[in-house]
């Protein structure tokens, strides 16, 4: 048994979140813990929203609220929305705590003590009018690269480059259209180039990743160069270093701050455990971390953050890259084992984009359909390999096709059958061996099914359950118990019920990682009791250190169901059940339709 880290991309909290953002990396990693907790790993899954940056800067002064309150809005409807799916968080927090702030200053510090954060003079703006410093963001002009108008200072949103605001033609202020004056600043920056060996050393090891992620990181290993860490900037956490700590222009850049959540999550989740130190068991690279493994869920667009910088923080922070060093009062610390990064999702063929309302809100996806259904159709059509297109045509046919007609069925008509002829389940007698041959073939699931979870191919591991479901519902039809009505025969039939409640039973439990929800809802109709899928809660929680409170998402999830079959008890009362899933109308597919944007 391992302890198992499962460390989630950090939805930013500038606006509520579409389903896109869940697909690749929200539900992906609740399958993968859930599934580790049933076999009996001790998973620790964190994550928060990031709330730093002049994205929220920007939104906020439109909004005319402040940063924190912005980020307080966002960070409440994202924790809703991932409730609402049944993310088994054991803490979703946000990178606007003192707990986050203090351990990204740590990590600053003991990579500055290592000598891996270097300043360097570079130009920024400032305003002409004011003579106050003018944030990246807040600098508009054409991109260089693609001649797009409106590129910002530090990217460009048409190509994706990253900018420096200098390099734009015709820079102007968005505040006021003056044209910024460029004057030389300091900042600070990485020592990237000082991690490539140890890096190079590290992806050479790595075993079983996706290939592109690996080859991705290996080129971008040709091509270091120091990266700016602090920006000019109001909005963030301050420079831990004298002379800098209290200068209100200058702050830690936000992808700095926000790749470090993943560790002061954790330490954070450690401090309200009880256990302060709690956290090392996932993090600490000493003996008592040995079993400790780190998976690491994002979009590809993230990929450069967990295979390169985030490595390189935790080796310079470790006196581990080339200019050795001693590790900061942290302990050395692990480097990621796996980085599973998913592809795109679109929406009917075009790019999600909130401006074009090409978009559909987890909220609002959330009023008007179940979780599962959701959680199904990325399971069984999500970006896990590709860009994938999420139509409402193949979202509805799936529901209806796959959920409903095949898994849903065979448990609505076997335990209807049941509690109608029995009211119990009834006893196997003289099992044959198409009966036998049933419960192998299912029970086989557990070494397939969980092997392609284990290896973040959830898409082929759902497949292979509902082709198990499939054999299930072809014994059902094959045996038709239904025409063993007569006193002679319905001990046959009973026998025939008996064998495809337990197959549903074990079916249930490989479906649990994927289907949380309906799955306490099956082991309810078969008259199981207690937890079989332990859900999250929203927390209200203080400040460990003294801010305002916040709300998070947490839960005991050392309860519920083992990745094992569990032999039912003959004469466990049974009653008609409810339909577990909903068929949807394919008039559905119209209405959606006419909800997006054109
Ligand atoms: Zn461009």
């Amino acid at each position: 048994m391992s302890h198992v880290l499962a460390a989630v991309a950090w939805p930013y909290a500038n606006g509520p979140r579409h389903i896109g953002h869940v697909s690749g990396f929200g539900v992906p990693s609740d399958v993968f813990s859930r599934y580790m907790r049933m076999t009996g790993h001790d998973v620790l899954m964190v994550s928060g929203t990031d709330e730093h940056g002049t994205p929220i800067q920007v939104q906020a002064d439109a909004d005319g609220v402040t940063p924190r309150e912005l980020a307080d809005r966002y960070n409440r409807v994202i924790v809703e929305d991932l409730h609402g799916l049944g993310l088994s968080y054991d803490l979703f927090t946000r990178t606007t705590t003192r707990n986050h702030y203090a351990v990204v200053q740590e990590l600053f510090t003991g990579l500055h003590d290592n000598g891996y954060i270097v300043a360097k003079t570079t130009l920024g703006a400032i305003s002409p009018s004011t003579g106050r410093t003018l944030p990246d963001r807040y600098i508009e002009g054409t991109c260089p690269i693609c001649g797009y108008e409106s590129a910002r200072g530090d990217q460009c949103d048409n190509c994706g480059n990253q900018l420096d605001p200098e390099q734009l033609i015709n820079p102007r202020s968005r505040i006021n259209g003056e044209t910024p004056q460029f004057v030389e600043t300091e900042h600070f920056f990485l020592d990237l180039p000082a991690f490539a060996q140890a890096l190079g050393k590290w992806l050479d090891a790595r075993d079983g990743w996706r290939p592109n992620v690996l080859k991705f990181s290996r080129n971008l290993l040709d091509d270091l160069q120091p990266r700016a860490i602090t920006r000019d900037l109001e909005w963030g956490i301050p420079i831990p270093l004298d002379g800098w700590r209290d200068r209100p222009d200058k702050r830690i850049y936000v992808w700095f701050d926000a790749v470090i959540g993943y560790l002061s999550a954790s330490i954070e989740w450690a401090r309200r455990s009880g256990d302060d130190q709690a956290w090392r068991q996932w993090w600490s690279a000493d003996a008592q971390g040995k079993d400790a493994l780190g998976y690491y869920f994002m979009g590809k667009d993230n990929i450069v953050f967990h295979s390169v910088i985030w490595p390189a923080l935790l080796l310079g922070y470790s006196g581990a890259g080339d200019k050795a060093g001693e590790p900061g009062s942290l302990g050395a610390l692990n480097l990621p084992t796996e980085v599973v990064s998913s592809e795109y999702l679109t929406m009917e063929g075009r790019k999600f984009s909130s401006s074009r309302k090409v978009v559909i809100y987890v909220r609002d996806f959330l009023e008007r359909y179940d979780a599962d259904a959701l959680r199904y159709f990325i399971a069984a059509a999500g970006p896990e390999s590709n860009d994938t297109d999420f139509t409402w045509a193949e979202f509805v046919r799936r529901n209806n096709d796959e959920l409903v007609a095949g898994w849903g069925n065979l448990v609505n008509r076997s335990i209807s059958m049941a509690a109608k002829n029995f009211g119990a389940i009834p006893p196997a007698l003289d099992q044959t061996p198409e009966d036998h041959a049933l419960l192998d073939t299912v029970r086989a699931g557990f070494a397939s099914v969980g092997e392609l979870i284990g290896k973040h191919r959830q898409k082929a591991a759902i497949g292979e359950a509902m082709r198990l479901v499939a054999e299930a519902n072809k014994y059902l039809s094959d045996q038709a118990p239904w025409k063993l009505k007569d006193e002679a025969a319905k001990p046959r039939m009973g026998t025939i019920l008996a064998t495809a409640l337990q197959a549903i039973s074990d079916l249930n439990t490989l479906l649990t990682p994927f289907l949380p929800h309906s799955a306490q809802k099956v082991h309810e109709l078969l008259g199981g009791t207690g937890v079989h899928a332990p859900m999250p809660s929203i927390v209200e929680v203080d400040d460990l250190d003294g801010g305002p409170g916040y709300p998070v998402l947490t839960g005991d999830y050392t309860v519920g169901a083992r990745w094992e079959s569990v032999p039912l008890v003959a004469g466990t009362p049974l009653a008609a059940p409810k339909p577990v899933f909903r068929k949807l109308d394919p008039s559905v597919v119209e209405e959606e339709l006419e909800r997006l944007g054109s």
